[in-house]
């Protein structure tokens, strides 16, 4: 018989809990026998009390274990999907799943909505008209068997137990403890019935951890779980101080990805997702060396590929692919869109992603609780990037609103946001670390 209260005991005094303690736990909270007050109890102590690699991996086990994993055995390319712990003006996912796609990995993308200032995958999606997230599992492997990819969002029958405690987290100052991130992000993608997986660990102002250290951390934490449950794993760390591209928003966002895929965009949105997508291809096909799937990146992108891959998937999932041919006309625009001039002249040093995140979160782009209704309309487009020459009174941003009050409170966040220096800081690399599985 399980008594919960000596499991929570154990671990608010620091002790290691076994595999059976913590299984039986999560069961007893999936099904309800355990009380959401006895689970928050544990969460704080594992917060506090933090968990040894092998308990880790006993939770994600456990979380995986209330839920089924994806049946992707009708693929019969390499399987492999990317996950972002997520950040400002992140469209990589967009343009990342088409891309791999297009050179041979079948990716059966699940994703997320976003939550406080980070942005959310979904929404981003659904900005563009029909377009359906909501598919079931037969449907998403018929349209990664046709198109190369898909990008929905979770079902019921993955990992449940995270559902409901990740919500919990939410609301008992639990979330950001290395343990349960791990387990929470494992947990979901180990049930999508992956070859390999490639995370993206953000580090930064914009990001959940604002530490490098803790970021690599959770990386390493990550990769190990991969290994342990004999699935490769590889995370890239990246910058997260400064947003990601030009354009912060949903329907902007996915305007963005097009034109990316357009090959319009350079800088640290195409580092980022060229690395990320070449780290998928060096992983599904480990003969290819990471040279040669830069390449293959390359040429997706320059072949227009990718981009028809983009259209084919937004169709498959009942979108209008009209959108890749004129985003403007088929996505929603908002009512207002006025630039930020510049206060001085010289070099663009600094964006605050932080402070962005936020302006677009009070423009209605965002929530600050899931029930929460956004308008995918509004954001930041043409936003400058650090090392630009400015001039007094050249625009900053562009910004995108449907309400006088949310524009004013997001100029007032966005007052001190950019930062204009008297010389062009040194060219940083976006990526501060990779590590592959061992
Ligand atoms: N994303 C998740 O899915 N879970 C976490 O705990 C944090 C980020």
């Amino acid at each position: 018989m399980i008594v919960p209260q000596w499991i929570i005991e154990k671990k608010r005094d620091g002790l290691a809990l076994s595999r059976e303690e913590i299984t039986d736990f999560i069961e007893g909270y999936n099904r309800e026998d355990i009380p959401a007050y006895q689970m928050a109890a544990l969460a704080m102590a594992i917060y506090l009390n933090g968990m040894s690699f092998e308990e880790t991996a006993f939770l994600t086990e456990a979380m995986m274990g209330t839920g089924q994993k994806l049946d992707t055995s009708a693929l019969t390319l390499p399987v492999c999907d990317k996950h972002s712990t997520g950040g400002i003006g992140d469209k990589v996912s967009l343009i990342l799943g088409p891309l791999a796609a297009a050179c041979g990995v079948a990716v059966p993308m699940i994703s997320g909505r976003g939550l406080g200032i980070t942005g959310g995958t979904l929404d981003k999606l659904e900005s563009i008209p029909g377009y359906r997230t909501d598919l079931s599992e037969d449907e998403m492997i018929a349209v990664v068997e046709k198109v190369g990819c898909c990008i929905v969002g979770q079902t019921d029958r993955l990992a449940p137990a995270d559902k409901k405690l990740y919500g919990l987290r939410d609301v008992t100052a639990t979330v950001p403890s290395i343990p349960l991130i791990t387990a929470s992000i494992m947990c979901k993608k180990m049930s999508e019935g992956l070859d390999a997986l490639v995370l993206d660990v953000k580090a930064g102002r914009g990001a959940f951890m604002k530490d490098p250290e803790q970021a690599k951390a959770l990386a390493l934490n990550m990769v190990r779980v991969g290994a342990q449950m004999n699935t490769p794993v590889a995370a890239l760390i990246s910058r997260m101080d400064a947003p990601l591209g030009r354009c912060i928003g949903n329907a902007l966002e996915v305007k963005e990805s097009i034109e990316f895929l357009q090959g319009k965009v350079h800088g640290p949105l195409w580092e980022v997702t060229r690395e990320l997508t070449a780290t998928m291809i060096q992983l599904s096909f480990p003969q290819t060396s990471l040279e040669d799937a830069r390449q293959q990146v390359d040429e997706a992108l320059e072949s227009g590929k990718g981009l028809e891959i983009f259209r084919n998937m937004i169709e498959a999932q009942q979108g209008d692919p009209r959108v890749c041919d004129d985003p403007d006309a088929y996505l929603p625009q908002a009512s207002c869109i006025e630039d930020l001039p510049a206060k001085a002249s010289g070099f663009i040093t600094d964006i605050n992603a932080d402070a962005v995140g936020r302006a677009v979160l009070v423009l209605g782009g965002g929530r600050t609780k899931s029930e929460d209704h956004i308008d995918h309309a509004v954001g930041i487009s043409d936003l400058c990037q650090i090392g630009d020459a400015i001039e007094t009174g050249q625009a900053l941003l562009r910004l995108h609103s449907n309400q006088p009050n949310r524009k004013q409170q997001a100029l007032e966040l966005l007052a001190d946001a950019i930062t204009i220096g008297d010389s062009a800081p040194q060219n940083l690399s976006v990526i501060l670390e990779r590590i592959l599985p061992s």
